[in-house]
């Protein structure tokens, strides 16, 4: 058995740590976005690897025989190229997700489809806009010229994002609930925009949004590709049981 995993969530650095525990033979995958990429305790190699027959060669290249994508429930196209690649080299996929967030009582959200539409729901007078959706699709924003963006970013861009109006804090989640509190209040924020990411790491500024009875714009996720999912490390563990020849020598 030698495991591939995809990576970049708080969820893929815990089935990381499970396999090294339990001395299963794995790699980790990191797309490379990121200056400083969380330490692993397994073999790492970053960057893309070009496409689905890229990732096709690399799989056999290492001898993978189980791939399991425990990429962003936003990388789209990591996604959809995992699904494809281990369809054409025959191997075993599993997907490691977390559930969305869902509103509850007090929420006040509006759900969206797509940046754009995210971009289209900012129209109004002026504010002062949390924008929690990471580096690569600020750009979209400068169709809403007027607010003014508190970016939180794990890296300083590298050319500045072209928005007249912005500060950038650099900061790296888990985030707390009386951290985002604070936040929103230091910095008068009057509206957020992020990504229905799920998970415990960044959901602290949406208890603070309900607490203080700030609007949301919700985007939603991408509809993700057919392919067998699960939402614990313990699932993923069973799955490699379940399906390794060797599962008696293994101890997964
Ligand atoms: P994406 O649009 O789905 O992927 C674009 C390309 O980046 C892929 O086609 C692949 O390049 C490469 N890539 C993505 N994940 C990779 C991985 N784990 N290992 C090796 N190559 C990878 O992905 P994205 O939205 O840019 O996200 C990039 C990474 O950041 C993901 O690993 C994700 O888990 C993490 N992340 C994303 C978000 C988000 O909001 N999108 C938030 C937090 C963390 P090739 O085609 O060349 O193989």
């Amino acid at each position: 058995m030698k495991v591939l995993i995809l990576g970049g969530t708080s969820e893929a650095s815990a089935l990381a740590s499970a396999l090294a525990e339990g001395g299963v033979p794995a790699l980790f995958s990191y797309a490379g976005r990121v200056k400083a990429p969380r330490p692993q305790p397994l073999p790492t190699r970053i960057g893309g690897f070009g496409g689905v027959a890229g990732l096709g060669d690399f799989l056999a290249e290492q001898g993978i025989t189980h791939l399991v994508d425990a990429t962003h429930p936003f990388a789209e196209r990591m996604s959809r190229n995992a699904v494809a690649a281990a369809h054409r080299s025959g191997i075993p996929l599993i997907a490691l997700t977390r559930s969305p967030w869902v509103a509850q009582a007090g929420d006040r959200w509006e759900k969206v489809v797509g940046i754009e539409a995210a971009v289209k729901a900012l129209a109004g007078p002026p504010q002062r806009i949390l924008l929690a959706i990471g580096r690569q699709q600020l750009a979209a924003f400068a169709a809403q010229p007027r607010h003014h963006y508190l970016l939180r970013l794990v890296d300083a861009p590298e050319a500045p994002p072209p928005l007249p109006h912005h500060r950038v804090i650099l900061d790296r989640g888990p985030f707390t609930l009386a951290g985002d509190r604070a936040l929103l209040r230091a910095h008068g924020i009057q509206r957020i925009v992020c990504k229905n990411a799920g998970g415990e790491g960044a959901v602290a500024k949406l208890t603070a949004a309900r607490e203080l009875g700030l609007p949301v714009v919700m985007i939603e996720r991408p509809a993700p590709p057919a392919r067998r999912e699960v939402h614990s490390v313990e699932a993923v563990l069973s799955w490699l049981h379940q399906s390794s020849p060797h599962k008696a020598e293994r101890g997964v």
